[in-house]
């Protein structure tokens, strides 16, 4: 009762639409949750996700929640989550992926969850590292444990440039190196990230983490840019 007091003097918004939440509505209203553009990938092997990286990292599932479009909702989510100090967002659709993925079966197929680091000094500037809470709400609605200690970023910020596809890679090649691998070597990992828009940077965490020798890679992010 004292929440719904709350709201009624200090109202939460929708990030996607800023109409004003109900109560029970955290950060996303029921409308936009429904009505935002999501994919099936995650039953669909042959999806987009699956093809930008086909001969370039060998993958058991690549999964993307929704496609981004310019200027649409998901687009908005995302620009909250990373430059709005709303990460909280990352966790919301982090549960809304696990429930679909339970409801795939997905459950009990990956054994970590491993969130692409970034820079420590994109870090330092943000506060936070948006795909750390994508990976924790995965994590609570898979209910597989996730670590932001095994992936670590070495070099190279990550920019949103219009370089190319071997440029980006080229750049992002050496920047990640694994840590505590021994505790991984047996698992199947499922490595997350916001946006996959050429795949170098989850090519190049995913080669890291292969080349060190985990067993299985899986990738999913919250959104697909065409
Ligand atoms: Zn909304």
């Amino acid at each position: 009762m004292l929440r719904d007091l709350l709201n009624l003097f200090f109202p939460h918004y929708c990030l996607a639409c800023s109409k004003v939440l109900a109560a029970g509505e955290t950060w996303l209203c029921t409308g936009c949750l429904y009505d935002l553009p999501q994919t099936n990938y995650h039953q669909e092997p042959d999806n987009l996700v699956a093809q930008r990286l086909s001969g370039r990292l060998p993958v058991q599932y690549a999964m993307a929640l929704y496609k981004f479009q310019k200027l649409g909702k998901v687009q908005r989510l995302l620009h909250h989550l990373k430059y709005k100090d709303k990460p909280e967002i990352g966790k919301v659709l982090g549960h809304r992926y696990g429930i679909l993925m339970k409801e795939a079966n997905l459950n009990a197929t990956f054994d970590l969850i491993v969130p692409v680091p970034l820079h420590s000094h994109r870090l330092w500037q943000r506060g936070y590292n948006q795909s750390d809470f994508f990976a924790q709400g995965l994590s609570e609605s898979l209910h597989i444990p996730w670590s932001n200690q095994h992936l670590k970023r070495i070099s190279g910020a990550r920019t949103q440039t219009n370089e190319s596809k071997l440029g980006r890679f080229q750049r992002v090649e050496n920047a990640f190196c694994v840590t505590d691998v021994s505790s991984i070597l047996d698992q199947h990992l499922l490595l997350v990230d916001d946006i996959i828009t050429t795949g170098a940077t989850l090519e190049a965490c995913g080669r890291a983490l292969l080349a060190a020798g985990i067993q299985k890679l899986s990738v999913a992010t919250i959104a697909m840019a065409e």
